[in-house]
């Protein structure tokens, strides 16, 4: 009977603690503001995607995610004879669900059209019902009226560019005079676009990266060969809905693909200062010197040029602390490039090792 009275009860505890479970990523804060951790760009069954709006918030909550948008097409939806048309289903249904567990839902379609001007995420909107236009511009002019947030999807994807390198057509001319882009897409699943970096620094727009996922996020994203998923990292005042829509209008992004971090230094360079910290030297002998570096951050980060007479390379791996010798010839502080952390379209960022 006790016997029993215990399995029930381990049962009981597994199913609490799975079901509410949210993944825990270690990317830190930077000074005055909070990471929220995003992803702006997927899909449910109400357009072509294969789940039901609520899988993508759990989803979410497992890969411990702060905030996302289901962004459905407006304008292909191929599940029509199944599930009656609806472009404002997956808020509705997810919005509530989300709420109870501390997961920020934005409100957003994606405007879907050949290129130019390609695809586009209308984010932080009211009813995606009045943005359904025939004409382009009259969908971005209704989206724009509504207070959206107009992020540019996947403008090099192969389909629409087969060079694959993004193009600023009259049409995006026109936009960005009127300030209706407000954020490009640098990741959009595995695909990137380095030039992105140029436009969003010429334009003083937020860099992004996403998902666009489809299917189930476990089986594109698995975990023996990914620790993440594509993330927009928004550099809020606080967790909250506002205080995100506020961060993206001021362009407060990074980007976090893989181990590979874009953004501008002025965000780039507090984070990496969060996730490592520098110890004193704990032994020295005739020749050298020894410190220790603590790498508290998910990412790994790969140091390059590293000066005469000290390591030309430093991998500072994720989650641990990193032994470095340097020869007495050499004064604090080492000086490198992090190989991984892009602060432009061709560099990297530049550092300082204080022991
Ligand atoms: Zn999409």
């Amino acid at each position: 009977m006790k016997r029993q009275f215990l399995i029930v009860l381990i049962f009981a505890l597994s199913f609490a603690f799975v079901s509410g479970q949210r993944k825990i990523v270690n990317l830190p804060d930077i000074p005055g503001y909070v990471t929220i951790k995003c992803d702006f760009h997927m899909h449910s069954i109400y357009s072509d995607g294969d789940v039901w709006p609520t899988v993508r918030i759990d989803e979410a909550l497992r890969d411990g995610l702060d905030a996302i948008a289901i962004t459905d097409h407006l304008e292909y939806t191929p599940k029509k004879d199944y599930i009656p048309l609806d472009f404002n289903a997956a808020w509705k249904i997810g919005e509530g669900y989300a709420k109870e567990r501390n997961l920020i839902l934005v409100h957003a379609t994606e405007i879907t059209r050949k290129m130019p001007p390609g695809h586009f995420n209308a984010l932080f909107i009211n009813d995606a019902s009045l943005i359904a236009k025939d004409s382009v511009w009259d969908a971005f002019e209704a989206a724009i009226k509504q207070g959206a947030f107009l992020q540019w999807n996947h403008p090099g994807w192969k389909s629409q560019e087969p060079d694959g390198i993004p193009k600023l057509y009259d049409i995006h001319k026109r936009m960005l005079k009127n300030g209706w882009i407000h954020g490009i897409e640098y990741f959009n699943d595995s695909e990137y676009y380095p030039l992105v970096f140029t436009f969003c620094k010429q334009n003083n727009i937020a860099l992004m990266g996403n998902s666009d996922v489809h299917g189930i996020i476990s089986e594109i994203y698995k975990s023996s060969e990914y620790k993440n998923r594509p993330m927009t990292l928004v550099f809020a005042k606080e967790k909250s809905h506002d205080s995100l829509k506020e961060a993206m209008f001021a362009g407060r992004t990074m980007v976090y693909f893989k181990d590979i971090l874009v953004a501008k230094e002025e965000y780039a360079k507090p984070f990496f200062n969060q996730c490592i910290s520098v110890g004193k030297p704990f032994f020295q002998n005739d020749k050298n010197r020894y410190f220790e570096v603590t790498n508290n951050s998910d990412v790994t980060f790969y140091l390059i040029n590293g000066i005469a007479n000290s390591p030309a390379t430093i991998t500072l791996a994720a989650n641990s602390v990193t032994r470095v010798v340097v020869s007495k010839k050499v004064t604090s502080p080492l000086t490198y490039d992090v190989k991984n952390v892009l602060t432009g379209e061709k560099d990297n960022l530049k550092i300082e090792l204080k022991y």
